[in-house]
C-alpha cells in the first residue's frame, strides 16, 4: 500500500532529529498485531539512534510472550511510573494500532498531559477520533503491522529489515488476517510477506508459537462453550457465547484463553454475525464477528459504546451477564429490522 508522501515527508522531518526521546504506545489488552507492530518499529527508530520505549496499558497473553524483544515492553499496569516518566518526557509519541485514547484505559490521560510531544498515529481503525500531527490512518490495511512494514519500505527500502523486525512484522500481519483468511489480503501484502521471508524467518514456527501453544485449560474451556453456551438466533444466522469468571475459574483461565472462540460460530455455514461476552471484574467484554456486508463496527458503536473493523469489533457492557445477553437480542432484531443484518 502506497503511504501518503506527504506525510512520508512530515514524518522524516519529525525524526530526523538527534537522540529524540520516543515513546511507542498500544492498545490494552495488546494483541499480536499491536506488540508486533510496536516492537518493530521501535526497533527502526532505535537504529537511527532515537532512545524508544515501547508501552502498552496492561499485560499480553502467554502465547505472546516469544515474540523478539518483547519482554522489554513496558507494562502500565505494572510500571506505572516508569511509564510516566517516560511520557513525560516523551519528543513523539507514536499511536499504534488503535483510533482513540480511550483503547488506552487510563494511560490515555498520561498522554493526554504531555501537550509538547509531536503525536503520530499509525492505525487501520474506522474514525480515527483524536487529533494528530501525522495520521496515517488505513482502515482498509488488513494489519498495523503491514502498515509499519510499509513505512519502513517507503522510508529505508525493505532491506532494512532484520530478522527479528520480520518475525515481529508476521506475528501482525497473520494474527489479524486469521492467517491470511480474512480482511483485506491485497498482492502487494503478499508480496510484503516474501520479502520478509527473505530474511529467514520460520513461518510455520511462528504459526506453532501462536496457534499451537495453548494450555489444557483452553482446550476444554472451548469445548464447553462451544457445547453448552452457544446461543443461535434467527435462524442460526446470529450466534452468541458467553463466559463468566466463575466458568473461567473452573477452566483454570489465563488472559488470552478465549482468543478465537467468537469466529468459531461463524464456521457455520450461513452464519453472519458471532458476539462473545467475557465477565471481567467490573465489565463484560463485548467481541464481535461478521461475515461480509454486515457491519459490526455500526453495532458495536451504536449498542455497546465501542467500535473496530466492520467484521470485527469489540465494546462493552456495565450490566449484568443476563441484562447484557437481553440487550444483544435486541439490538440484533433492531439492527435486522433495518436490513442491516
Ligand atoms: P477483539 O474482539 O479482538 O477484542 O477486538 C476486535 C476489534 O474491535 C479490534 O480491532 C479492537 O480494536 C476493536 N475493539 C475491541 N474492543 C473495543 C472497545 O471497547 N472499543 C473500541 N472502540 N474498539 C474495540
Ligand atoms: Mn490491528
Amino acid at each position: 500500500m502506497n503511504l501518503s508522501e506527504k506525510n512520508i515527508e512530515a514524518l522524516r522531518e519529525i525524526i530526523s532529529g538527534e537522540g529524540l526521546r520516543v515513546a511507542v504506545l498500544s492498545h490494552s489488552n495488546p494483541d499480536g498485531d499491536a506488540l508486533g507492530s510496536s516492537i518493530a518499529w521501535k526497533m527502526a527508530l532505535r537504529r537511527l539512534g532515537h532512545h524508544v520505549e515501547a508501552i502498552v496499558p496492561n499485560a499480553f497473553p502467554y502465547y505472546l510472550e516469544w515474540i523478539p524483544e518483547v519482554k522489554d515492553v513496558i507494562i502500565y499496569r505494572d510500571e506505572a511510573e516508569r511509564a510516566e516518566k517516560i511520557l513525560g518526557e516523551a519528543d513523539v509519541i507514536f499511536c499504534l494500532d488503535f483510533h482513540t485514547l480511550s483503547r488506552l484505559d487510563s494511560l490515555g490521560d498520561v498522554v493526554a498531559a504531555n501537550t509538547s510531544a509531536k503525536r503520530v498515529l499509525v492505525d487501520h481503525h474506522l474514525n480515527p477520533s483524536e487529533t494528530f500531527d501525522v495520521m496515517f490512518s488505513y482502515p482498509e490495511a488488513s494489519s498495523t503491522s503491514y502498515l509499519v512494514y510499509c513505512l519502513i519500505e517507503q522510508l529505508w527500502g525493505v532491506e532494512s529489515i532484520t530478522r527479528y523486525q520480520a518475525e515481529a512484522l508476521y506475528v501482525g500481519m497473520m494474527t489479524d488476517t486469521g492467517n491470511f483468511s480474512f480482511s483485506t489480503l491485497t498482492p502487494h501484502l503478499f508480496r510484503s510477506v516474501a520479502n520478509l521471508a527473505e530474511t529467514g524467518i520460520d513461518i510455520p514456527r511462528l504459526y506453532n508459537n501462536v496457534y499451537n501453544s495453548f494450555t489444557e485449560g483452553r482446550a476444554r474451556l472451548f469445548g464447553y462453550v462451544i457445547n453448552r453456551k452457544m446461543k443461535l438466533l434467527r435462524k442460526g444466522t446470529v450466534a452468541h457465547l458467553s463466559l463468566t469468571e466463575e466458568e473461567m475459574r473452573r477452566f483454570w483461565f489465563q488472559q488470552g484463553d478465549n482468543e478465537g472462540f467468537v469466529n468459531y460460530p461463524l464456521t457455520i455455514k450461513k452464519m453472519r454475525m458471532s458476539a462473545i461476552f467475557t465477565e471481567h471484574h467490573d465489565f463484560i467484554r463485548v467481541s464481535l464477528r461478521s461475515r461480509g456486508r454486515v457491519d459490526v463496527n455500526l453495532f458495536a458503536q451504536r449498542y455497546f459504546g465501542g467500535g473496530g473493523h466492520k467484521n470485527a469489533a469489540g465494546g462493552k457492557s456495565f450490566v449484568s451477564m443476563a441484562e447484557t445477553i437481553k440487550h444483544f437480542e435486541k439490538s440484533v432484531e433492531e439492527f435486522a429490522a433495518e436490513g442491516l443484518l
